[in-house]
């Protein structure tokens, strides 16, 4: 038994706790927790727990149902909200097979792989994301209509406002867990908030992200709110976005670094966001994966909707920040299509491999984009060569599914998966007659 695993044993003693859960996550991003016993754990370090994965969202094949979880005990943290007494902990795990490899279905192994190439090319991949949702009164019945729980706007102060407690009992939990948050604040819709949390490597962060996200509903639970991380639940205000701030480093260097370079950027940063702007249209089935997605990513409110990126230029997909030059080691790049309904691994297993593509193929950085890219007309963007991002899921899985970048970097299961899956949401969702239309035709026609 390793030391951390030791750790992990002789502070369940010393904290009284009854049940460990062991959380791992589905194709879709899902958070899934099996609890077990402290008496279990040593077992579950040495060979890990089984379980039957057919059940699971996309990680396993029927005939290979029965599956281990190997709990991680890097992540080991006690849940807050359970108490003092009879507390529960719990860890990130990875999937096994049943002869012990890791299963290459599961989305922190996905990450793993595209982490591990970045690495044999000297790299660390660090994230730091934003996170938007948006809180509503909690609805009495299922079609009630969403209302915020106030009307404030971007950064407003709301006296004895309910958003504020909620972020305070949030960002304390977050921190009693072992994540740091930077950043928070209203967001430009009404009951929309944004907290941002402190960089940290990929791995790590997808999992604070997955923690992030049950907190928060945790949290709306305990004040009778309801939480949501949809791209887009309002027609009239702006969606939900996980823009992510990436950098890539060498050892202690923050590779996206050149005093020298514009903008301070360096040829490796320059080459990286060549490589996002070109695989954009693949990616975007992975890092926008909800029909409702695209409601967010063309509903203006400063979402992206065309590949280009800005030195500081909010209407770019691509947001080159700006910071103060002595501090080298905060050189990073703005990812701002991304949001917060996605499967956070798989994400960033994307973003980084079509970076890094960019990077080892050399690729050319295109001029970038001083003005309002939605203030041009088409014509504009066309001679400027501004394609757009996919108008929906179904362009955006046609795109994906002739992509052999993304059929690498997610291994055959996943991508096969993924696809199937958002065909049948796809077609799901083509199949409904929507309110919108019922209004728009109905007299008409
Ligand atoms: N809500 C916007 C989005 O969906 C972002 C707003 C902002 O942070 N500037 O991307
Ligand atoms: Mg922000
Ligand atoms: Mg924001
Ligand atoms: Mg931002």
């Amino acid at each position: 038994m390793d030391k951390q695993q030791e750790y992990v044993l002789r502070t369940i003693e010393e904290r009284d706790v009854r049940f460990i859960r062991l959380w791992f996550t589905d194709v879709l991003g899902t958070l899934k927790s099996v609890a077990i016993a402290p008496a279990e754990l040593e077992q579950a370090f040495a060979e890990g727990i089984g379980f039957d994965g057919s059940a699971i969202e996309g990680l396993t094949r029927v005939y290979e149902a029965d599956m281990l979880v190997k709990p991680d005990p890097g992540t080991f943290q006690i849940l807050p909200w359970r108490g003092e007494a009879n507390s529960v902990a719990r860890m990130f795990c990875d999937v096994l097979t049943p002869t012990g490899e890791p299963a290459r279905s599961d989305p922190r192994n996905v990450l793993k792989r595209a982490l591990a190439k970045a690495a044999d090319a000297g790299f660390t991949f660090y994230t730091h994301p934003e996170i938007e949702f948006y809180l509503f009164e909690r609805p009495q019945r299922p079609d009630d209509a969403l209302v915020p729980i106030d009307t404030a706007g971007y950064f407003d102060h709301v006296a004895r406002g309910t958003a504020h407690d909620f972020r305070r009992d949030a960002i304390t939990t977050l921190e009693s867990m072992g994540i740091s948050v930077e950043f928070s604040h209203h967001e430009a819709g009404p009951g929309q908030n944004e907290i941002d949390l402190r960089y940290a490597d990929a791995l790590s962060m997808a999992d604070n992200i997955q923690t992030f996200r049950t907190v928060v509903k945790e949290v709306a639970l305990q004040q009778d709110v309801l939480a949501t991380f949809m791209p887009k639940p309002l027609v009239d205000a702006p969606g939900s976005g996980m823009h992510t701030h990436l950098s890539l480093f060498e050892g202690d260097r923050n590779a996206f670094y050149d005093p020298s370079g514009r903008y301070q950027l360096s040829d490796t940063a320059r080459a990286f966001i060549a490589g996002l702007l070109r695989h954009a249209g693949e990616i975007t089935a992975v890092t926008n994966q909800y029909v409702n997605s695209y409601k967010r990513l063309w509903g203006g409110g400063e979402a992206p909707s065309y590949v280009c990126w800005g030195h500081n230029n909010r209407s770019a997909l691509v947001r080159v920040p700006l910071y103060k030059p002595e501090k080298g080691g905060s050189a990073r790049i703005e990812y701002r299509a991304l949001d917060s309904a996605a499967n956070p691994y798989l994400a960033f297993a994307v973003l980084l491999a079509a970076g890094l593509k960019g990077v080892q193929e050399g690729y050319e950085l295109p001029e970038g984009a001083d003005d309002d890219v939605f203030a041009m007309s088409r014509a504009e963007r066309r001679a400027l060569g501004i394609q757009e991002l996919p108008n929906s899921l179904h362009e955006a899985i046609q795109i994906m599914e002739r992509s052999e970048l993304l059929a690498d970097t997610l291994g055959e299961e996943t991508f096969g998966y993924f696809v199937r899956n958002k065909l049948t949401e796809w077609e799901e969702y083509r199949s409904q007659v929507t309110p919108f239309e019922l209004r728009r035709f109905i007299p008409a026609l």
